[in-house]
């Protein structure tokens, strides 16, 4: 008889091979803390890419979770879904902006959307037709075709998947959008802290100014705050924290606790008609029940206040390691529970995620040499503590 096969052989063997994938195998997690297969225990600093907002094994939203799938996990949106009307207006409240919204699955899917409304919006509000959308350099939106084409990085528009949809252009920086915008273009798509693109924050007042001057000559801005979103940066909204009132937000990540989720919210309202959009999965009581969890969880820590401890907290040790290892890192970057180191090498960062997980902490790289962090929004002070110990203990080693 031939021997079984080992998990990493069987991945090989039957999963298309699109990740440069660890073949750490984690079985279980509570909090911020994940167990591999051995019973290893790793401090995770990344939540599975800024989705776990409120850690593993969480109490509310396993409950939530289980109970709603009890009753009834999806019907299609040819009926009304009472979670979705609740997760709708919940998530309308918490932002503070009359908008509506609508539920897709995924970031680049929540992009679409926004696209395909600015797209609409475009053709209706304007005699002739604006459709372009100007998006910047190291920016992230998805991996679909059109947002793969939204997306800044000349990596990702590789000719194996063109054509591609025409009508985005990229710039450097905020500044030099006033210059690219023509007459045919219809919105400015930006990430206000970019993610995938090294953690990066743009200024307040540029953000601020930029907004006003889009709504002056009517030209939308919308926010990708699919990594943002969900108290990532501090407050619910990244668009919150910059005192900005974009036209179209969208979200993913952290708002359903890693059951699929994507929305995007407008405050054209009356843009999308019936027909014009639609998803089978989008906003079912499965995915709406997590995000309703997820939002009473959050929305209790921020009012206690305990979302600006934990920001505080991390950010001081972050700060004090980017002070005491300047030898590896060039600076610190980032906001909120969203925050990088820059190494002074793709090598270093490189070794750095490494040697965390041999040291049992997961940690992320993103653009730029940049060892990411992107812990839950209910890490504790004792995980916070233990993972930077960790941390330390790796660049002790370089
Ligand atoms: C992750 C991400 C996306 C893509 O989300 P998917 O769920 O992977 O489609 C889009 N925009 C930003 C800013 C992201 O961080």
């Amino acid at each position: 008889m031939e021997k079984a096969m080992t998990l990493e052989q069987q991945d090989k063997a039957y999963v298309l091979q699109t990740y440069a994938r660890n073949y750490i195998h984690f079985v279980r997690g509570k909090g911020s803390v994940l167990y591999d297969e051995h019973g290893r225990e790793y401090i995770d600093f990344a939540s599975g890419i800024g989705v776990n907002s409120v850690g593993h094994g969480n109490d509310i939203l396993t409950k939530a979770i289980c109970e709603q799938a009890k009753n009834i996990i999806h019907i299609s949106n040819l009926q009304v879904i009472a979670p979705q009307a609740k997760l709708a207006e919940r998530i309308v409240e918490l932002s503070g902006y009359d908008m509506g919204v609508f539920f897709a699955n995924s970031g680049a899917e929540a992009n679409e959307g926004a696209i395909k409304i600015a797209r609409k919006y475009g053709e209706i509000k304007f005699h002739y037709k604006r459709y372009k959308v100007i998006t910047l350099e190291h920016s992230f939106h998805g991996r679909t075709i059109t947002t793969v084409k939204a997306t800044g990085q000349a990596k990702f528009h590789t000719p194996h998947f063109s054509p591609y949809p025409d009508g985005f252009s990229y710039v450097k920086r905020i500044e030099d959008l006033y210059q690219a915008i023509d007459d045919e273009t219809v919105a400015v798509l930006i990430e206000l802290v970019q993610g995938e693109g090294g953690v990066q924050p743009f200024e307040k007042k540029e953000i601020r100014a930029l907004a006003s001057f889009l709504a002056s000559q009517d030209i939308l801005l919308i926010v990708d705050e699919v990594q943002t979103g969900i108290y990532r940066t501090g407050e619910f909204l990244a668009s919150n924290l910059y005192g900005i009132e974009p036209d179209i937000i969208t979200l993913a990540k952290g708002l359903g606790g890693g059951v699929p989720i994507g929305a995007v919210m407008t405050r054209h309202k009356e843009v999308l008609g019936v027909g014009d959009h639609g998803s089978t999965f989008g906003g079912n009581y499965l995915s709406m029940a997590a995000g309703l969890a997820v939002l009473e969880v959050l929305e209790g820590l921020y009012d206690e206040g305990k979302i600006r401890e934990k920001v505080f907290y991390f950010s001081t040790k972050i700060k004090e390691i980017a002070q005491r290892y300047k030898r590896l890192f060039e600076k610190e970057v980032g906001i909120g529970l969203m925050r990088g180191l820059r190494a002074k090498s793709t090598d270093i960062q490189g070794e750095i995620i490494k040697r965390s997980m041999d040291e049992g902490l997961v940690v992320l790289k993103a653009g730029r040499n940049t060892v990411r962090f992107l812990p839950s929004i209910t890490i504790s002070k004792d995980e916070i503590d233990e993972g930077f110990k960790r941390f330390e203990k790796v660049l002790d080693t370089l």
